[in-house]
């Protein structure tokens, strides 16, 4: 029955963000696919917001969309490697190396096929 209760209150939160990824052109809707995303990486990354906490702080929050974001899983996936790729190209700055991939940095797009 806790389950259940964390189902629901899941869902609430997934309405509460819009209720669809957030990456523009995905449709994904289904609350199965859906993960809610830290927009800013959070410590260390070892961090896990998908639970019963982060729930309840997105239902209490006046504006959650400021902090968190819907993404299907794929689109989770996605963004944990560009961000990850993001700390190692200003770790790689701030070693005085900076050729590093500046020439697809604008234009790196997220693309989904689920
Ligand atoms: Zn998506």
């Amino acid at each position: 029955m806790g389950s259940t209760a964390t189902r629901e209150l899941r869902l609430a939160a997934l309405n509460r963000l819009g209720g669809k990824c957030s990456i523009s052109g995905c449709e994904w809707t289904h609350p199965d696919v859906l993960e809610i995303d830290h927009i800013k990486p959070v410590g260390d990354g070892k961090l896990r917001i998908s639970n019963r906490f982060t729930y309840l702080i997105i239902l209490k929050m006046t504006h959650p969309e400021d902090e968190y974001q819907l993404l299907c899983a794929c689109h989770h996936n996605l963004k944990t490697v560009r961000d990850l790729e993001d700390i190692l190209e200003f770790r790689a700055q701030t070693r005085g190396v900076n050729d590093l991939q500046s020439s697809n940095k604008g234009s790196r797009s997220i693309d989904c096929q689920l």
